[in-house]
């Protein structure tokens, strides 16, 4: 009898008869003689209604009431879920991030979890309950509601999933698997059986959203085989799992395209010692996540700095910005929201040579110009304007060979 974790995302519980289906699902375990954890997202649309208020509630609304607020969606949920299975004679029960202790820390709307008791779970389980966990949501050292960013849900599971030693962490979505690009821009991507922790986490850190960034890494620390698959239909989905021999094959095991950056440039910073500890010490104390980092070099003691920071942040970050600036007597600060990232993933990028060079010259030859460069093992990722993201996706799919034969 395995401990299974199952997760479903917010189009798999966008409405009551998806939620019957996933009743469906539940049962069906249940009588295959497993024990189930089951943690759901808001229903689709949801989260995004409620940032949608706040943001016209208030210009800037204060992020402890934020997470009161976005927390409410996946209440709904997991109620409607666990009356329907005890309205079936399933023995359900639904928990809060509270309920369940899943305790972070103070960093409201990206909190990380600091440690997870899931003792009530555990004594649940023992009762013959099958628990229904909010997902994305914990409390801090203070109670306060906290919540574990966008796409969190996946990390409750996960980090449940660790908790509870469970045999099995499935994460049901709207596709059946991780594909080597998100199918609903390159039709021709296909679905990869087999996938390392670490090029998941490249993978979901440059743009793939089928899993959220957070989720994998604790999956990869702890050690969680973690399965992607539909909600809507039976079959093989994808397998996060560690890296083995096969995966070095192939130099580019997937293409991430991420629109939610934002450029921002510093003009005429004095080039001096200091400076740049300065600028980026004041953005990280305010949890703003600085991506690529680019500083010309300066013919006149004057030098111009370009970074580039989460959209969602912007708000936020450019009057931080604006007052370093000021302070360190740079001339302006001059802000590009239409930018783009692509990016080429591959544990085999180590051993085989030219991707960068091979990238370079596909997006030349489709007129994009690329602004940022940046690299690492097994990744090279390109800042280009947004209007051609989609373009250069389609273009870099086909030249490195992934395309599925038609
Ligand atoms: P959920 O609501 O179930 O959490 P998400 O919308 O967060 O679902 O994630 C699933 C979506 O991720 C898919 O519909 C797909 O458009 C997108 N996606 C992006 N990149 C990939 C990829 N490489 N493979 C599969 N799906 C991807
Ligand atoms: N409901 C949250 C969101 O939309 C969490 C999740 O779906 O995983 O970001
Ligand atoms: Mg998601």
């Amino acid at each position: 009898m395995a401990l299974v974790v199952q997760k479903y995302g917010g189009t798999s519980v966008g409405s009551i008869e998806r939620i019957h289906r996933v009743a469906d699902r539940v049962a069906q375990t249940q009588r295959e003689g497993h024990r189930i954890v089951v943690v759901l997202s808001a229903m689709s649309g949801e989260t995004d209604r409620l940032v949608k208020m706040a943001y016209e509630a208030t210009q800037a609304p204060d992020e402890r009431e934020m997470d009161m607020l976005l927390s409410t969606g996946e209440r709904i949920t997991i109620a409607l879920l666990a009356m329907e299975l005890r309205g079936r004679g399933l023995n359900a029960r639904s928990y809060t991030g509270r309920q369940v202790g899943i305790i972070t820390d103070n960093a409201h709307t990206k909190a990380r979890i600091a440690r997870v008791s899931a003792d009530r779970i555990r004594e649940a389980i023992d009762e013959g309950v099958i628990p229904v966990v909010a997902g994305f949501q914990g409390i801090n050292e203070r109670s306060d509601v906290t919540t574990l960013g966008r796409g969190g849900s996946d990390l409750s599971a996960v980090a449940l999933a660790a908790a509870l030693k469970a045999d099995r962490c499935i994460i049901f979505t709207d596709v059946d698997g991780v594909y080597t690009a998100d199918p609903n821009i390159v039709p021709a991507a296909k679905r990869i059986e087999r996938i390392s922790y670490e090029e998941m986490l490249e993978m979901a850190s440059l743009g793939a959203k089928v899993l959220q960034t957070r989720s994998v890494e604790f999956a990869a620390k702890f050690g969680v085989p973690v399965e992607v698959n539909s909600s809507f239909k039976e079959g093989k989905g994808t397998l996060v799992t560690k890296e083995d021999a096969d995966m070095e094959a192939v130099a580019v095991a997937g293409v991430t395209g991420d629109r939610n950056q934002a450029k921002i440039t510093i003009v005429g910073v004095p080039d001096k010692p200091g400076v740049a500890a300065q600028i980026f010490g004041t953005v990280a104390k305010s949890h703003i996540n600085v991506d690529m980092i680019i500083q010309n070099i300066s013919h006149t003691a004057m030098t111009d700095l370009s970074f580039t920071v989460p959209r969602a942040d912007l708000k936020k970050a450019v009057p931080i910005i604006e007052a370093v600036a000021k302070d360190i007597d740079a001339k302006s600060v001059e802000v590009v929201e239409s930018i783009a990232k692509v990016s080429l993933i591959g544990v085999g990028m180590r051993s085989h040579s030219g991707v960068a060079a091979q990238m370079f010259d596909v997006l030349s030859h489709e007129g994009i110009n690329i602004m940022m460069i940046s690299t690492s093992e097994i990744k090279i990722s390109c800042v280009i304007e947004e209007k051609y993201l989609e373009l250069a996706m389609r273009a870099l799919h086909t030249a490195f060979g992934l395309d599925r034969e038609q």
